[in-house]
């Protein structure tokens, strides 16, 4: 008999049984609308995770998108109004800017977190004194360069927000992702390092924010008997029984983080007399090291995507690095800042592989993925 390897898939949520308690209560309580207690328990406790005194108001939402667009709005950004914004990230970050008619302009990554480069950065404020906000994605959960990032947004009168969505758990010199913008968003999709199946968080410095987001979220319903409505609104709160999953989620941030450094760390060990390095982070820094990435060194003729396909031989499932935004058809003709002429972001794109990094994998099968990844060398 042919026994079929099993799959190895890249993420997959890991669920643990307290989410059911949760859902459980929503449901004896019949509390399954948007809003509940599950919404309020959420929210206070990843305050309260975030930071000691839990000085931060945070705002349950339907998706990390919503909470994106919503900081976009609180940032002020108006018709033609410069965001600048990540250039290697998910599209989900610079999507929001265009709903409001901002301008994205795209800032290269560096290479020793692949977030965005300060220095290209400076230059683009140079081009772009009047941007509004900055738009910066902390990469598969790896902490941007905040002192330096931070303190150009500052001295430029710009408004940061921060796409946390990939670093949940992750620090910066003690400090949580998501707590050093104006605005922070958290993503609870399916293969984040917790999920809520769908879902995401606004993190405000001010409860008035949080207050106007929730107004937008709500459909801009104002406070009359009847249905009175001075602004546009939307529909993006997240319901009573998805917050539920996410509480008890919660309970086991810390525990998935420790395995994905796991799995980090033993493709670093497994890869030290290849060609290849691990997607790099800042010594001063704690990544949640939500996928370990590999990086094919400069002048190796070994193609990611040939690695790739042979893997998914094998039922192995890698991904491409995401590609840049300036690379993107839907993005073309918007301006893209680079440090020194060289197009940092494009070059990892080009090298580089998102490689398997579900908490439930085990020994063996990452010893799979390994052997598979050393044939190709
Ligand atoms: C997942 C993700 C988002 C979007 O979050 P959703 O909850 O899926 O809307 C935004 N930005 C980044 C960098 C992401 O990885």
């Amino acid at each position: 008999m042919v026994v079929e390897n099993k799959r190895i898939p890249l993420a997959t949520p890991t669920m643990h049984g307290e989410e059911n308690d949760y859902i459980k209560e929503a449901f004896e309580r019949n509390w399954i609308a948007p809003l509940g207690f599950n919404c309020d328990g959420f929210e206070s406790e990843m305050s309260a995770y975030l930071t000691e005194n839990g000085e931060y108001s945070c705002l349950c939402l339907n998706a990390g998108t919503a909470a994106l667009h919503l900081a976009v709005k609180l940032a002020g950004v108006k018709r033609g109004d410069k965001v600048l914004c990540s250039d290697m990230t998910f599209a989900a970050t610079v999507n929001p800017v265009t709903y409001e008619g901002g301008v994205p302009v795209f800032i290269d990554s560096e290479c020793e977190t692949w977030n965005m480069d300060p220095c290209a950065l400076e230059l683009a404020f140079k081009k772009y004194p009047d941007a509004k906000a900055v738009m910066l994605a902390h990469l598969y959960g790896t902490p941007a360069k905040m002192d330096e990032i931070k303190e150009i947004c500052d001295r430029h009168g710009a408004v940061l927000i921060e796409d946390a969505a990939e670093a949940l758990a992750a620090d910066y010199k003690d400090k949580k992702c998501g707590t050093f913008g104006k605005y922070g968003v958290l993503s609870f999709n399916g293969n984040k390092i917790i999920t809520t199946s769908g879902g995401g968080m606004l993190i405000c410095e001010n409860e008035s924010d949080r207050k106007k987001a929730l107004f937008w979220a709500t459909q801009a319903r104002e406070n009359f008997p009847w249905y009175q409505h001075e602004e546009i609104g939307y529909n993006y709160r997240m319901s009573n029984v998805v917050a539920g999953i996410g509480r008890g989620q919660l309970l086991h941030l810390e525990e998935h983080r420790d395995k994905k450094e796991e799995i980090y760390r033993t493709y670093e060990e497994a890869f030290k007399y290849l060609p290849v390095t691990m997607n790099p982070y800042l010594k001063d820094s704690k990544p949640n090291f939500w996928l370990s990435c590999m990086l094919i060194d400069e002048g190796c003729p070994v193609d990611p995507m040939d690695i790739m396909d042979k893997l998914a031989k094998e039922n192995i499932e890698a991904r491409p690095i995401w590609k840049p935004m300036h690379m993107q058809p839907v993005f073309e003709g918007y301006d893209f800042i680079t440090a020194n002429g060289e197009d940092v972001g494009k070059d990892i794109f080009e090298r580089g592989l998102c490689l398997p990094s579900d908490i439930k994998m085990t020994e063996e099968e990452q010893k799979r993925v390994i052997d598979t990844i050393k044939s190709c060398f």
